[in-house]
């Protein structure tokens, strides 16, 4: 037996081979790390491909090794280089992320030492440092210092993690789910249908409440919905407000959403996956007044801190609800019994549906303390600024805008007073087809009632004067074309 181990061993040691062959992996992913990063400047948003031509590159295992710039140059070909590229400062589409350079170190960090951060008692110190993350942002939004929540890997998981606090905490069950009410506008994210479905909440009453001429919600068309919803015994249980919608940007009455909530014994969630770092920016700041009284809430710093893309967090005041749904109970897994509860710092497996996860807090963290939290607001505000900026530009050009930007999207389209509908739609619709074939910039659209808008989405750290430039010159060019 010792001979087959040993046999087996020589084998097994080839994940270990030594400085030497560290390096050679190393430097070749960093080479391409900063080819790749030094080439954004001038390369493109968006590149064509075709379905047929993907399908073709199997991305085969094998059971033999392969030499590192032979796989680098498949990464290059066939995922790199196809459809878009959100590391781009030219991606002004969607909700656009963007990649900080320190964040990618955090994960080889994290990665390589493999801290084990779910559980306080094997990483102390990870788990530390992801609460402290958790409570800073608590902090930023005027949460109490007794709030805590969970770094996720997105916002949807974080709604999740919200919204079933909420249905244990408000005692939904078979018994009562029927008569149960939720309350949200047409322009919340989809993720929040998601979460109320995966949750068990399928059943529960949905209602979209009327949003006003600027896209928020009605707080009035709220407090009435309520009422009658009361007055016909049923039990109204969670509200969910948006502070930066996806859609057009604008951030739901807070406050007034939790006056209402308060009255009426509601657990009010406020999704702030996409606008809720512009809180850092002291002039915007006012726009999020009430979202320090809402009871849970999701921020995303793979969006608003500009970090790669795996990273969300809900904040939740009601810390011990929140254990309460996610804990694990010991007499459940009792494999679990060494991990006795710290009371110093609760543990992220006790937060969250995550037993053994990613050490996500150290691509947070470091990039927060390379370059300060100023570095962050100011780029945010430029952000904003930009924003305002392309919002009057586009304009001069003779175009249709939508709300005033509160944060940093907003909405557009060309529709000269004789044109149909139809023939606008279509009109915008090849504008948007024309900037994307050109690539250097990637933009959306969206469509609100019936009405096709263009959209510019301002949030890859990368993003500056010179690509809204791009743009305006754009559609200018489109529309000269058409007319
Ligand atoms: C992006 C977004 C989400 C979903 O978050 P993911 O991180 O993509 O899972 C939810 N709400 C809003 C407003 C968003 O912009």
């Amino acid at each position: 037996m010792r001979e087959k181990i040993q046999a087996l061993e020589a084998r097994a040691r080839q994940f270990e081979q030594g400085r030497a062959k560290r390096k050679e992996w190393r430097d070749a992913v960093i080479e391409y790390s900063d080819e790749f990063i030094d080439g954004l400047s001038e390369g493109r948003a968006y590149n064509e491909y075709t379905v047929e031509g993907l399908a073709k590159h199997p991305f085969e295992i094998e059971s033999t090794s392969a030499e590192i710039d032979e796989v680098l140059e498949e990464i290059k070909t066939w995922i790199d280089k196809p459809g878009l590229n959100a590391a781009s400062g030219g991606h002004i589409g969607y909700i656009p992320g963007g990649g900080l350079y320190p964040g990618a170190l955090g994960d080889y960090i994290a990665a390589f030492m493999n801290k084990y951060s779910g559980v306080y008692y094997g990483g102390p110190g990870a788990v530390r440092l992801e609460n402290t993350l958790v409570r800073w942002m608590c902090e930023m939004i005027g949460f109490p210092k007794t709030a805590l929540g969970n770094l996720s890997s997105g916002g949807s998981l974080a709604t999740m993690i919200a919204v079933v606090t909420a249905r244990d905490f408000k005692k939904i069950n078979s018994q009562n789910i029927r008569q149960s009410v939720i309350y949200t506008t047409v322009q919340a994210h989809h993720c929040v249908q998601k979460a109320i479905r995966i949750s068990g909440l399928g059943e529960a009453q949905l209602r979209y409440i009327p949003v006003k001429k600027d896209f928020r919600l009605d707080e009035n068309a709220l407090q009435k919905t309520i009422e009658t919803d009361k007055a016909n015994g049923l039990n109204p249980f969670l509200v969910i407000g948006t502070a930066g919608t996806t859609d057009t940007g604008v951030i739901d009455p807070l406050d007034a959403i939790a006056d209402i909530a308060e009255a009426n014994d509601l657990w009010f969630h406020v999704d702030g996956a996409y606008g809720g770092f512009f809180i850092l920016v002291d002039e915007l700041k006012p726009l999020f007044k009430g979202i320090e009284r809402a009871d849970s809430v999701v921020i995303d710093p793979h969006k608003g801190l500009f970090l790669p893309y795996g990273l969300g967090a809900v904040l939740i005041k009601n810390v011990a609800a929140m254990h309460a749904s996610h804990r694990y109970l010991p007499s459940e897994a009792n494999y679990m019994q060494d991990s006795f509860y710290v009371d110093s710092d609760p543990s992220p497996a006790d937060l969250s549906p995550e037993l053994t996860k990613h050490f996500r807090g150290m691509r947070m963290w470091l990039p927060l303390k390379l370059y300060g939290v100023d570095t962050f607001k100011a780029a945010l505000k430029e952000k904003a600024y930009l924003t305002r900026y392309f919002y009057d530009e586009v304009q001069k050009l003779g175009f249709e805008v939508g709300p005033n930007p509160s944060l940093s999207v907003t909405t557009y389209r060309y529709a000269p007073a004789d044109m149909s509908l139809e023939a606008a739609n279509e009109l915008n619709k090849k504008l948007v087809e024309l900037i994307r074939l050109d690539g250097r910039v990637f933009l959306t659209s969206t469509t609100l009632d019936g009405v096709y808008w263009i959209r510019v989405a301002v949030l890859s750290f990368r993003t500056h004067l010179k690509h809204i430039d791009i743009i305006l010159e754009m559609l200018q060019k489109g529309i000269e074309g058409i007319k």
